[in-house]
């Protein structure tokens, strides 16, 4: 079997997502998504595509690294380099499912579980913290058990300035106003995460970090910048709140100070971002063995998040993967599916063969960037 084409569509859901797909002289087809890149991917896909044509497909892992090596002095240790690839592999598996009859979890290992487990993030900073309990409340209701809440706010009063990372006693008290909110809303058997984005410094993180111990949190997520690993360190060491982080980092060599510092808990790579499935387990597997626990990040529409599940399935140390698409209704419109994609706030993985999920052609046209058109 040999490539003989690669196109891209752009579709708008939670965030900007080039899709790709990859034909072959044997009439199969492979589709992936890839999140972030913004109109770079299909620019760059586009320009990746002459390696690719009449190559085997079945090389996954080969291809991957013969264009990443290949992008090296244009920016493939991270970034929309990467992205772009990711969506590649993310076809390319899909594709060598179809080719053997095996959906990619069986490819890539095997499964450790059958239903994956979602946690809703609950939107941005509410304004009080009863907006907040009862927003918990409702994701709860439509049957998740985790959930996710954003703690820094850009408009809170008791900042000093939108520019400055440090904390305030008021800021801290309505950070911990909020969280109380949700834990006394949700009880004590419903997992809470809540996210600082990087934007404060480490003294500042560390106070946080101790205000939070009561609320007995899944995990605060980038209490600090995830760039300075010492940093994230000293506030992982100083709290019994487990700290996550990773949604910008890139390939093993972006996690590797990360994880080999236990410098956190969790790590949260993107993986139709950042690596795609392979590198993504490989990222899951570097982690097991200093026990730390991977939950990861992820926008994408159900295309992209049932790849990802295909990897949550593979390894032992997963421990719940993102949904981000609260409140926006064309979710299940993107797939061609009989049942809804998640149920009671899991994913059950399909047994048919690749990604196990088509997507809606009709649906799809419909959210497409304006000026932009379907594959041919
Ligand atoms: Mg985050």
């Amino acid at each position: 079997m040999k490539i003989t084409d690669i196109q891209t569509i752009e579709v708008i859901g939670h965030g900007y997502s080039t899709y790709v797909r990859i034909y072959t002289d044997e009439g199969l087809t492979g589709t992936g998504e890839c999140i972030h890149g913004r109109s770079a991917s299909p620019a760059i896909i586009n320009d990746m595509k002459e390696m690719l044509i009449n190559q085997d497909p079945m090389n996954v892992d080969r291809l991957f690294e013969m264009i990443r090596r290949a992008y090296i002095f244009d920016g493939a240790l991270a970034g929309n380099v990467i992205s772009a690839l990711s969506g590649i592999e993310i076809a390319l598996w899909d594709l060598v499912g179809k080719a053997t009859n095996l959906p990619v979890y069986q490819l890539l290992g095997g499964k450790f579980r059958d239903k994956i487990r979602l946690y809703s993030d609950c939107g941005g900073s509410m304004d009080n913290p009863e907006s907040c309990g009862k927003k918990a409340k409702e994701v709860v209701n439509m049957g998740f058990n985790a959930i996710k809440f954003d703690i820094d706010d850009s408009k809170n009063p008791y900042k000093i300035d939108a520019w400055n990372w440090s904390v305030t006693p008021g800021e801290v008290q309505s950070m911990v106003d909020k969280v109380s909110a949700v834990r006394e809303s949700v009880g004590p058997n419903v997992d809470i995460a809540v996210d600082m984005h990087g934007r404060y410094d480490t003294s500042s993180a560390i106070r946080v970090a101790k205000a939070m111990e009561p609320f007995n949190l899944m995990w605060l997520e980038e209490p600090v910048p995830p760039e300075n690993v010492d940093a994230m360190r000293e506030v992982k060491r100083s709290t019994s709140t487990p700290i996550c982080a990773g949604e910008n980092l890139f390939l093993r060599y972006g996690f590797r100070e990360l994880i080999e510092k236990q410098a956190v808990d969790v790590i949260m790579p993107d993986i139709p971002k950042c690596c795609g499935l392979s590198e993504g387990r490989k990222i899951a597997n570097m982690a097991e063995i200093y026990y730390i626990a991977m939950a990861p990040h992820n926008v994408c529409g159900p295309l992209g998040t049932i790849a990802s599940c295909h990897v949550c399935a593979s390894i032992p140390n997963f421990l719940v993967l993102e949904w981000h698409w609260l409140g926006r209704k064309h979710w299940d419109e993107l797939v061609i599916t009989e049942k809804p994609v998640i149920e009671n706030g899991y994913i059950t993985l399909s047994d048919k063969p690749g990604l196990g999920v088509e997507i809606n052609p009709e649906g799809v046209k419909k959210y497409l960037k304006p000026g932009t058109k379907f594959f041919d």
